[in-house]
Formats: structure tokens, C-alpha cells, sequence
């Protein structure tokens, strides 16, 4: 069978960064080569599990590859991130990305919880020539210098979210635009049917994906969202769509 992270990289440092986010940076395997997208993720399996977990490239030089792992209540990655993992081997794959503004859009305009944290910083640190806006929502407090541009800052209870009431409650920029937005599943439904029904903005213009669920506690399927995100792109599908598909799959 071909191994769905088929690069073995070793984790060289492990540092906190606040209370519910841990950065690992390792070792970057010969051959994995960054999209250049600034929310590529990949695929990561930790030792002893078999089951892959998605993580944002914070960042990728050709010798270090850093992410930045949200440490909640229970989970394969959670509980493994939170020992001394330090010259652990972890396989990962090669990474994918979907961030990709219109050539018409005069701003950018991100939204997400703690694990889009790293999207969001890397985005904004690669936007430079569009004016970009943050929301972040979390629970802990600000995390010091993460972002090197002002960040709104929302608070939320831990492993609650409600990202969808402030971006129900957002004044938009005028003209065409860019908005990106990651975190827990049923938030990000919520805001695609909004953006559709009620904004009614053309697909080009946003891309919403849901990160992790919260319904009824229990373990998603994990299913990659590369191969999705690759079919539904020969497929001619809206990010929109896409991401929709990706939702469903995860949770059938
Ligand atoms: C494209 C993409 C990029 C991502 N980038 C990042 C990233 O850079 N950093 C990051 O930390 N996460 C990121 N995530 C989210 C991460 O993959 C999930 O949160 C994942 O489920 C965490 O794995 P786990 O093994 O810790 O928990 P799991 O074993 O998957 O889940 C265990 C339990 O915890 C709950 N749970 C899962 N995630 C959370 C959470 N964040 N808060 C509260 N409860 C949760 C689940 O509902 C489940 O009940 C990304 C996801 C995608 C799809």
C-alpha cells in the first residue's frame, strides 16, 4: 500500500507558544517542496498511529519545516505534541494549498480560530500588495508577536467557537475582494450558506474551509483534503464546493 505520508521527517525542537498552541520544527525531508500557497497544508501520521492528521506549513526553508499544533482536550496529535517529542520520526506528506484571491480583489479579509492561526499569520506576512484584515478568534490570550500586522483579537470559551456570529457581524471593504476562512465545521457551513444567500458573492471571491469538528464530540474521519481539493478542481467545483465536499466526506 502506498503510504499517504510517505516523507519521514525528525523533529528537531518543540517550543509553547501559549497555553493551547505547541510549535514543532523539524527537519525537512530531501524532496518536499513547497506550493507557494500561504495555507498549504499537509498530512501528518505521529509515531504509533497509522491515522493522519492536517497541519498548516507555517513555514518551509529548504533545511526546516515549522507547524504550529493546537493542543485541545483529547486527540492522536494532541496527546503526542504534548510529550517531549523531540528527535521523534513523524511522516508527513507533500503539502497542498487553496488560497487564491481573484485577479479583480482590492483586499483580503481572513477569519478563523486557533488552529488557522498559522494560515492566517502566513498569509498576511505573503499579502503584500492588498490591504489584509484578521480576525482571530481564540482563548487563551493574544499569542505575542505571532502576526507582524495588527490582529483583531475575539474570545472564545475553549473548544467552543463562534466565528460565525462575528463574520455575520463584519463590515465588509468596498469593491471586490478576497475572504479566507478556517476553523470547526459547522461554523464554516454557516458562514458559506451566509456568504451565498445572503452576501452573494460569486465563489471566486471566498474560501472557507472546516478545519475540525465539534459536533457531538466524537472523532472525524480523517480524510485527506488533497485528493478532494485536486478532483474537484478537474472537476471545474468552486473552492466553495470543494470544501463542502470535503466537509461531507469527513463526516459519512
Ligand atoms: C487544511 C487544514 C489545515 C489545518 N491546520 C492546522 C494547524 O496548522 N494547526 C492545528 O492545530 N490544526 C490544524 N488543522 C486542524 C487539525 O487537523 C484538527 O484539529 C485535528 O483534528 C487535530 O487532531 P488531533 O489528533 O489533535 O485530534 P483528533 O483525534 O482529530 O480529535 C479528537 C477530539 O478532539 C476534537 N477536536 C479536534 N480538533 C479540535 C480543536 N482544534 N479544538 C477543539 N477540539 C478539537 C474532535 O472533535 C474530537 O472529539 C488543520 C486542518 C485542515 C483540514
Amino acid at each position: 500500500m502506498i503510504s499517504r505520508t510517505p516523507f519521514d521527517a525528525v523533529v528537531r525542537e518543540r517550543r509553547v507558544l501559549s497555553e493551547h498552541l505547541v510549535r514543532l520544527v523539524l527537519e525537512a525531508p530531501d524532496g518536499l517542496v513547497s506550493t507557494g500557497m500561504p495555507d498549504e497544508w499537509l498530512a501528518l501520521t505521529v509515531p504509533g498511529q497509522f491515522q493522519t492528521r492536517y497541519y498548516t506549513v507555517r513555514a518551509l526553508d529548504e533545511a526546516l519545516l515549522t507547524i504550529d499544533v493546537v493542543v485541545h482536550e483529547q486527540g492522536l496529535v494532541t496527546e503526542w505534541a504534548q510529550t517531549d517529542c523531540v528527535g521523534d520520526v513523524v511522516g508527513i506528506a507533500a503539502p497542498k494549498g487553496s488560497f487564491q484571491p481573484p485577479p479583480d480583489a482590492g483586499w483580503v479579509v481572513l477569519a478563523g480560530d486557533l488552529t488557522a492561526l498559522p494560515a492566517m499569520a502566513r498569509i498576511s506576512e505573503t499579502v503584500t500588495t492588498l490591504p489584509v484584515t484578521v480576525h482571530a478568534e481564540i482563548s487563551d490570550d493574544p499569542v505575542q508577536d505571532y502576526f507582524a500586522r495588527p490582529v483583531e483579537w475575539h474570545h472564545a470559551e475553549p473548544g467552543e467557537s463562534a466565528l460565525a456570529d462575528i463574520v455575520r457581524g463584519l463590515e465588509w471593504p468596498a469593491g471586490p475582494g478576497y475572504f479566507w476562512m478556517g476553523g470547526e465545521s459547522a461554523q464554516m457551513r454557516e458562514i458559506r450558506r451566509h456568504l451565498r444567500h445572503d452576501v452573494g458573492w460569486d465563489t471566486r471571491h471566498y474560501d472557507v474551509m472546516g478545519y475540525w469538528s465539534g459536533s457531538r464530540g466524537r472523532q472525524v474521519r480523517a480524510v485527506d483534503p488533497g485528493p478532494i481539493y485536486a478532483a474537484g478542481k478537474v472537476a471545474g467545483k468552486s473552492d466553495e464546493q470543494i470544501w463542502a465536499d470535503y466537509d461531507e466526506a469527513r463526516n459519512t
